[in-house]
């Protein structure tokens, strides 16, 4: 463990319970194929994909679902084998209707071959991007971007970034995958540096996972360009611009991504998924998924195949603990509500929590007392008190002045806030309205 004084960022933020105990000391389980798998033709930001297989077909684990020719676009692969049942618009988690393949599970988990490399780092940097657009990789820590669109970059970067702060509540994910694969993950950050042509590496992770610390030091023992950068805990930590500032003191600009400041953020669980597609030929279609809450029995990390419904990951955790008040995708900070819990789990959901009445927490609305908690906590150095109000009052304009689109929705003003304000939710509805102004006005 370093022994260097942690990395933060220098403005708001907090402190945040993190419920992690649950889940950080128990490995990762293999979670049973459903068995039916349930895959949306997108799971990513950019266009959806078109299907390649048809009603009947007999795919193998692995194979390719869905395409598009679009640059900004991430392929679909099937994560079992068996038979096309149906191709048809079904119900996701969040509620909304979206194109899937139905597949039935034969359970022989027959595989496609994919290219394998036995020395991922002789690779070309076209042929590791070539590799990992084919193998449908997104970033799988919540965003979804396309990663091969990452590992092009329209600027020169030096740096590559893992983010392995997991500064979210209940999620361990990321932890566990750096104390039981962390050489996977440091061939992966090789691979994306090679793509990038950046010569540094750097993972941070937040202070209180000392053991994942010491297993990724270990593995990058024998490269002089990588290192660890131990970061102080703090939320939002793991937010972008926030763990750029943290770890190379460069600002994002307004508006600008980490480019810009001559970097590219992946992801402890991305970067393995690179390595797996280099040297295993593997596509994109299981994942690592936190299983907690003070709701779930058994709670647990668990690796998942995509299309799984996601009732059957409590299920195997045990089911729930009475009727859970709120069940949520991702973490409680910056995630969303589960709207059906038979919609399937995705490339790019972390976490499922199911949370009692005293977890979850409640918007009250009372009014503003004008305390400024709420600004003293903002990490983007905002005025959330007026965001909010302007936002729900549908001054959208008034609250773009105020930087409404530098807002990186991490919550912690709402979370703050004495009268319970639902801030965050005002400032999502702002963005919203502001963004069909513009595009209104550009119409007319
Ligand atoms: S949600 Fe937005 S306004 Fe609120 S603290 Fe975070 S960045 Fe600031
Ligand atoms: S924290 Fe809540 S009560 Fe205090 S200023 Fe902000 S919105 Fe108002």
């Amino acid at each position: 463990m370093s022994h260097l004084i942690p990395k933060t960022f220098p403005r708001g933020g907090g402190d945040i319970p993190h419920h992690k105990s649950a889940t950080d000391k128990k490995p990762i389980v293999v979670l049973p194929a459903p068995e039916i798998a349930v895959i949306p033709l997108q799971q990513h930001i950019g266009a959806p994909c078109e299907p390649v297989v048809a009603v009947g077909d007999k795919v193998k684990m692995g194979q390719l679902l869905g395409q598009s020719k679009q640059f900004i676009s991430a392929p679909v692969h099937s994560s079992v084998s068996g038979e096309v049942l149906a191709i048809e618009e079904r119900r996701l988690a969040n509620g909304k209707q979206a194109l899937c393949v139905v597949i039935k599970n034969d359970f022989r988990d027959e595989p496609v071959s994919g290219a394998k490399h036995t020395d991922v780092q002789k690779l070309s940097p076209n042929a590791i991007r070539e590799a990992v657009k084919e193998a449908g990789i997104v970033g799988m820590g919540g965003a979804g971007f396309p990663t091969h669109v990452k590992l092009n970059p329209p600027k020169p970067v030096d740096t590559i970034l893992i983010n392995a702060a997991e500064c979210e509540p209940y999620l361990t994910c990321d932890h566990r995958l750096m104390v039981e694969r962390a050489e996977q993950m440091v061939q992966g950050l090789l691979a994306i540096m090679k793509a990038t042509g950046a010569a540094k590496g750097i993972v941070g992770i937040e202070a209180n996972k000392p053991d994942a610390v010491e297993k990724v030091q270990e593995a990058m023992a024998a490269y002089d360009q990588l290192s660890v950068a131990v970061l102080q805990v703090r939320y939002p930590q793991g937010a972008e611009k926030q763990l750029i500032k943290a770890i190379l003191n460069r600002e994002v600009p307004s508006g600008g991504l980490p480019h810009d400041v001559g970097c590219v953020v992946s992801n402890v669980h991305t970067a393995i998924a690179v390595y797996e597609a280099l040297s295993a030929g593997k596509s994109s279609y299981e994942r690592v998924v936190t299983v907690s809450g003070g709701a779930v029995v058994d709670p647990r990390n668990l690796l998942v195949r995509v299309g799984t419904p996601i009732e059957q990951l409590f299920a195997f955790c045990g089911g729930f603990l009475g009727e859970p008040e709120v069940i949520v995708c991702g973490g409680p900070m910056t995630g969303w509500q589960i709207q059906d819990l038979s919609g399937p789990v995705v490339k790019n959901m972390s976490g499922v929590l199911a949370l009692t009445k005293e977890e979850a927490g409640f918007d009250e609305n009372l009014p503003c007392i004008r305390c400024e908690r709420c600004v003293h906590a903002c990490p983007m150095g905002l005025t959330p008190n007026l965001l909010g109000e302007y936002s729900d009052k549908g001054l959208y304009r008034e609250a773009e002045w105020i930087h409404l689109r530098d807002c990186i929705e991490c919550s912690l003003c709402s979370y703050v806030c004495p009268a319970k304000r639902a801030l965050v939710t005002w400032i999502k509805k702002g963005k919203a309205g502001l963004a069909a102004e513009k595009a209104k006005e550009k119409v007319s």
